[in-house]
């Protein structure tokens, strides 16, 4: 197959300063929760982008200097020549594939509150750090002098990036992560030297900056200045009217504009709140600003919306951070006219939680992002079968359509039963939740492959009992038949059952998702859970007219959904339905008319007259089929069984990202036998240095 005519515009080769990137495809900087902890997974997850076709592949934010750190993040450091050769192996990685190596150098100033370096963090003004954490924190004003020390460590950065061999080096500006960005702001920027009040003067850190990044680097690489078009707060923030001012006055300074809003939630919306394409708005025009090319973002994954953004002017180039981490092939099987084997990112930001929670980046749709140098996975390839074996994968959720489609793309014989009509298990129904419509491409995608292959055969509507498994006697068995949500409140804050009238309505998520409605006009969701569903419940009642109270054990709704950036969204989208939000309550008894919820602080008991209760408590393991099979264990062998699992939330309940990461695993190590004693993925031990404990305690 070949590419499309139509879209040869994004295979164009654009001149960025000093370097030619091969085409339109930009991987923007993004964070991954790897960083400076797991530098040669990183290495390979950026390297992996550049295979996918990616012209340009950027670092996340590269901290310039301790003065500056954002721990409990991880991100990569450029803080002296120790750091080298972890930068050079990123590079070097990213060269190895044709793409163009971008370094994110970032000094956070006021935003970072310094927790491992312990230094005094320091921005324009006396304020509180501006980290999301809220940690008890103050920046200092800086001084001229430390301006200056900036200046020189920001030049020093950009040193060590060309001596590690990047293309493409960025002064920072944007997501108030970028110190220079507190400059350029009003209500950060109080001062009232040459520093402060007027626009120029306001923006002359960042000009310096790219000046001085420029001088350093310039003669051989492009100088990207990454900048905040609008914070989304009116008058008060950097708004876009302003933010084009600037732009209009440092036009040319940079060899490169790239655009976001502020903050970061505001940058990477989820689908649940922003379509893609959601910041033309606020990016158009400003190409019009300068000669220089300019990148943007918007969850890009169409073509033709990309097309449109370059024909129409509105961008040089096609940024994406979320869509190259759900197909790092994107540009390639574009290019080669695979749209329909495009894996669009569903903008549930799980990626963003693996940062928020220091751990590893994760992808729902792409299991192996963040495995491929750990456990060796990558997003399109697998290895061949290790024999010739049929596989019987039970349940067709996003854990057994994975598990499929990898086994197939291994080459077994692979069947697939589903009680269902349908496929897609908990999404068939949750992708009609308000907001969550494009979570179904983890079932499309999936269903799309798994239909091309001859060797995996489907069967819908078909329950399968456990004598129908060892009748049917496939040598290996995985069960992936999902899970169930409780009737009692038993999850996180209520260990045992309470008491609960059997006269009050009582719905679960699972109850309204098969379509039943409460009665009752008045209804007390209880979410105990924490993620999403409570939230949308919340939603998907409040528009179907119902008087709804929320009540959480948590101080907010949805509470986990800060790892997504969703929560302040949600919680307003809430408020603004009418939905009545009760204090931190924990569920303790409920009757018809009477739910009666303690609080969570003094235990004090509130009584209320919802007439039907929503329980979002927790999720069984729906394992009946496991329990059974397990019962019969001596028959499997005759059955010609010789292995069986149970995967996804038939063996514990999770998130999709889980349950599509438990498919891919037990594609993946089927007929491979675990070490004895090995662990479950590689992992890299810094080198320790040389240590004499007596020496450093001071004695002889
Ligand atoms: P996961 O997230 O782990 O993939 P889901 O709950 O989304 O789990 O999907 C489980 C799927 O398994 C559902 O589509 C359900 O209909 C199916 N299923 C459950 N029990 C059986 C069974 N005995 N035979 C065939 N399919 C089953
Ligand atoms: Fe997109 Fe979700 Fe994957 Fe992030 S985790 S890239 S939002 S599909």
């Amino acid at each position: 197959m070949s590419r499309d005519p139509r879209y040869d515009l994004l295979f164009e080769p654009v001149r960025i300063g000093p370097v030619t990137t091969k085409n339109r495809f930009f991987q923007v900087p993004h964070c991954n929760g790897m960083g400076y902890r797991d530098p040669s997974a990183l290495a390979t997850m950026r390297a992996i982008k550049a295979q996918g076709g990616w012209g340009v592949v950027c670092s996340e934010q590269a901290e310039i200097h301790p003065s500056a750190e954002i721990c409990p993040f991880i991100e990569l450091r450029v803080w002296d020549d120790q750091d080298l050769p972890m930068l050079a192996r990123i590079a070097d990685a990213i060269h190895t594939y044709g793409a163009l190596a971008g370094l994110q150098l970032c000094h956070n100033g006021m935003n970072a509150p310094n927790l491992y370096s312990r230094e005094i963090p320091f921005g324009p003004a006396d304020l509180p750090v501006a980290s999301s954490l809220l940690d008890p924190v103050q920046a200092r004003a800086m001084t001229k002098g430390d301006l200056r020390d900036l200046r020189r460590w920001h030049r020093d950065a950009a040193r060590r990036a060309r001596r590690a061999d990047y293309d493409l080096v960025y002064v920072y500006a944007g997501k108030l992560f970028g110190g220079p960005m507190f400059f350029l702001s009003r209500r950060y920027n109080t001062r009232t030297d040459e520093y402060g009040g007027s626009l120029e003067n306001r923006a002359r850190l960042l000009r310096e900056l790219i000046e001085d990044t420029k001088e350093a680097v310039g003669d051989r690489c492009a100088v990207a200045c990454r900048i905040s078009v609008d914070e989304l707060i009116g008058e008060q923030g950097l708004h876009a009217d302003e933010a084009r001012d600037v732009i209009a006055y440092l036009a040319e300074t940079p060899d490169l504009w790239d655009l976001t809003l502020s903050s970061w939630d505001n940058d990477s919306q989820s689908s649940r709140f922003a379509a893609e394409g959601y910041q033309e708005p606020f990016v158009r025009g400003i190409k019009q600003l300068t000669t220089k090319p300019v990148v943007g973002v918007g969850r890009f994954t169409s073509p033709d919306m990309m097309v449109r953004m370059v024909r129409q002017g509105v961008l040089d180039l096609i940024g994406a951070a979320r869509p190259s981490i759900a197909d790092p092939f994107l540009p390639q099987k574009i290019e080669q006219g695979r749209i329909e084997d495009i894996r669009e990112c569903i903008g549930c930001n799980i990626c963003v939680s693996g940062d928020y929670t220091a751990s590893i980046i994760r992808c729902t749709q792409n299991p192996s992002m963040g495995e491929e140098w750990r456990r060796g996975w990558h997003p399109e390839r697998i290895r061949a079968r290790h024999a010739e074996a049929q596989v019987l994968v039970i349940g067709a959720g996003p854990a057994g359509l994975e598990a499929a489609m990898m086994l197939g793309r291994r080459g077994y014989d692979v069947t697939l039963a589903e009680r269902g009509t349908q496929l897609g298990g908990r999404l068939v129904r949750e992708r009609t939740l308000p907001g969550l419509a494009a979570w179904g491409r983890v079932v499309d995608y999936r269903a799309s492959q798994i239909a091309r292959m001859p060797n995996v055969a489907i069967y819908r509507d078909n329950a399968l009992s456990a004598d129908d498994v060892l009748a049917f006697g496939a040598a290996y068995v995985a069960i992936a038949t999902g899970s169930h949500w409780r009737r009692d409140a038993v999850s996180r804050s209520v260990l045992e059952a309470i008491p609960i009238d059997p006269q009050l309505p009582l719905l679960t998520p699972d109850d309204l998702l098969q379509g039943a409605r409460p009665a009752a006009h008045s209804v007390l969701i209880y979410d105990d859970d924490h993620y999403y569903m409570g939230g949308v419940l919340a939603e998907h009642l409040a528009t179907q007219g119902h008087a709804v109270t929320l009540a959480t054990p948590a101080a907010e709704v949805s509470m986990w959904t800060r790892n997504t950036m969703e929560q302040p969204r949600i919680q307003r989208r809430l408020l603004e339905l009418g939905v009545r939000i009760a204090p931190p309550r924990v569920l303790t008894a409920a009757a018809a008319g009477r739910i009666e919820l303690a609080c969570a602080f003094t235990g004090q008991c509130q009584v209320f007259e919802s007439e039907a209760l929503i329980m979002v408590s927790s999720r069984l393991p729906s394992n009946e089929l496991s329990r059974a099979l397990e019962q019969r264990a001596a028959e499997l062998a005759d059955a010609g069984i010789e292995h069986l699992e149970t995967i996804g939330d038939a063996c514990a309940p999770g998130t999709i990202a889980a349950a599509v990461f438990a498919g891919r695993r037990y594609a993946e190590e089927l007929g491979t036998e675990p070490r004895e004693g090995a662990l479950p993925f590689r992992r890299e031990v810094a080198e320790l240095l040389p240590f004499d404990v007596r020496q450093l305690l001071g004695e002889p």
